[in-house]
């Protein structure tokens, strides 16, 4: 077992609370020792500071070199940036990755969907470089550069590599975006040449949303630029479950966060009705990430162990049980 190693908690907005509670009583059931750092970002802080990400939350992350965040809101409309994008793009947390597997005894419209979405993080479209050119006209900037385009897809290929997955499939609208989406695709086609035993294919990202609702077991590894990624994410997670049953991570060279795909589900927060398992898998993620294997998978399987009885869905999988009901028996199975 390792050393008592020190963690930033971010419990966030709206149901963030609720499910990082949750989560973090699951890491300490596994008897995985971890400190953790708790700090304050979102929308109360915005009140209080006038940032929703604040710097003594992103010094936490640069010293600890790993968080375990909760969900943060982004109200539409001018003056509040929103506070995932400057936490990823100030700690360069370039490679968004989510994995998207069934689970058994979870309702979904496919059984044995097994995919990972790995997402360019840090430009894009969200850049966040808009202005209004004119009344009534306004301009918003796709940014791609060859060296995120380049590092992102050598993550891909590198994962595909380390989890022994065959095929790597470039999402795109180069025939359209011809300059930005072709530097994108140009650069997977390059890092492509040195992983000859995984397969590379491009498809164009309207026909990859036809093609994963149609048939997604055809889908291995998703490389996806930020926009497309965001939206496929969540499109994915409905292809499993939903939002409250997908887990996430950020990566960077020096640091990584990890949450869930959903949001603060304002709707359910302080309910006690949100469905933890997102989060919950988002902490195992973090605990392999740390080289707690053996505690990551203890999870993973209580969790696929709780959701195989019916009995203890969430409203969102069409139950009734609770938070309580849900984390009270992951931590009875964690064995
Ligand atoms: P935000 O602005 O933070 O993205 P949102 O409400 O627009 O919030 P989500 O928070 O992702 O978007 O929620 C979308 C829907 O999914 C809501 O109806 C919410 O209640 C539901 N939902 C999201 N996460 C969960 C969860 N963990 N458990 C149960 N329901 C969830």
């Amino acid at each position: 077992m390792a050393n008592d190693r020190e963690v930033t908690l971010i419990p966030g907005d709206g149901i963030g609370p609720e499910v990082t509670e949750a989560a973090v009583s699951i890491v300490e059931a596994t008897g995985v020792s971890i400190q953790w750092e708790r700090v304050e970002a979102g929308s109360d802080v915005f009140q209080k500071y006038g940032s929703a990400m604040p710097e003594g939350v992103l010094n936490s992350i640069r010293r600890t070199r790993v968080a375990l965040k909760g969900p943060i809101g982004t109200p539409i409309g001018d003056g509040f940036k929103s506070p995932n994008v400057a936490l990823r793009q100030s700690l360069e947390l370039y490679a968004c990755v989510r994995p998207v597997a069934s689970i058994p005894g979870v309702p979904s419209r496919y059984e044995d969907v097994d995919l990972v979405i790995v997402r360019e993080n840090t430009e894009g479209l969200y850049s966040g470089l808009e202005h209004r050119v004119a009344p009534g006209v306004v301009e918003s900037l796709k940014i791609v550069t060859e060296a995120a385009s380049l590092r992102i897809a050598r993550y891909a290929f590198e994962l595909a590599r380390r989890e022994r997955r065959s095929r790597i499939t470039a999402v795109h609208k180069a025939n359209i975006m011809k300059l930005s989406d072709g530097l994108f695709l140009e650069c997977a086609r390059r890092v492509a040449v040195d992983y000859s035993e995984i397969a590379f294919e491009e498809i164009i990202i309207d026909n990859c949303a036809m093609q994963l609702v149609s048939d997604p077991r055809r889908f291995d590894v998703l490389l996806l630029d930020n926009l497309y990624g965001d939206i496929l994410s969540d499109l994915c997670a409905g292809l499993v479950g939903g939002l409250g049953v997908v887990p996430g991570s950020n990566i960077g060279e020096d640091c990584a966060v990890f949450e869930a795909v959903h949001g603060s589900a304002p709707d359910i927060a302080g309910k006690r009705l949100a469905n933890p398992c997102a989060l919950i898998l988002s902490a195992s993620q973090m605990l392999r990430y740390l080289g707690e294997d053996a505690a990551a998978n203890r999870i993973e399987s209580a969790v696929r162990e709780t959701l195989a009885d019916t009995r203890h869905h969430t409203r969102d999988l069409g139950g009734s049980a609770t938070l309580d009901d849900i984390t009270t028996s992951v931590r009875d199975k964690l064995g």
